[in-house]
């Protein structure tokens, strides 16, 4: 054999076929046994936030070992290493998802296939036409009972508003659009979360 024709097929980029000499198959194994050697000499891979993108979370042998949590009180970790925990449990709550969404499709394949556990589906229900079921319900329910039923996206309203082609809808058009609601909206704080800082 003296050449090869190299292509990579994908579902998402076409790639152009490459006709490779023996000679260059053959630099190309002596280059490949060098990088295996050199991966070899390496430690496992190292853990970071990249790890939320990554594709192979579920095989990979550093989580797998993160997975394996000792149990401690947090009170019992110095605070200068809370960062680093709670970085690592991002990580795992990603792992996590990952685990429950490789047996959903098990389970959703075979019902029988991991004995106690079951796939139940949530449903949704939408108003096909809101604006018939107000001129509906309305006369029934009255106004209060109507509005304290329906839920308003504010963020919505405001792109409406932000949208608007009529200018008399604003008093001064100059006003930004979330000031402009600012009157008729209450603000209530709800539980923090905890998010990581941009460094
Ligand atoms: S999950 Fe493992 S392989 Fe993937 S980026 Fe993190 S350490 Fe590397």
């Amino acid at each position: 054999m003296q050449e090869f024709t190299l292509e990579i097929i994908s579902p998402h980029y076409v790639y152009t076929a490459h006709l490779a000499s023996r000679q260059e198959v053959l630099d190309y194994e002596v280059a490949l046994r060098v990088m295996l050697s050199l991966t070899r000499v390496q430690t496992e891979p190292k853990t970071g936030d990249y790890c939320k993108h990554c594709p192979g979370l579920l095989i990979c042998p550093a989580i797998a070992k993160e997975a394996a949590l000792k149990a401690e009180h947090p009170s019992d970790l110095k605070l200068e290493n809370a960062g680093k925990l709670l970085a690592r449990l991002e990580r795992l709550e990603k792992y996590i998802r990952e685990c429950r969404e490789y047996y959903k499709l098990i389970i959703a394949k075979d019902p029988l296939a991991v004995p106690g556990w079951k796939l139940i589906e949530k449903q949704m229900r939408l108003l096909k036409n809101p604006m018939k079921i107000r001129d509906a319900v309305l006369p029934m329910i009255g106004d209060k009972a109507f509005w304290d039923s329906v839920t308003v996206s504010i963020t919505k309203l405001e792109a409406a508003i932000e949208n608007a082609s009529k200018p008399f809808l604003i008093d001064d058009p100059a006003k930004p659009t979330k000031e402009i609601l600012t009157p008729f909206v209450t603000v209530r704080v709800q539980e923090a979360s905890l998010v990581k800082e941009k460094k």
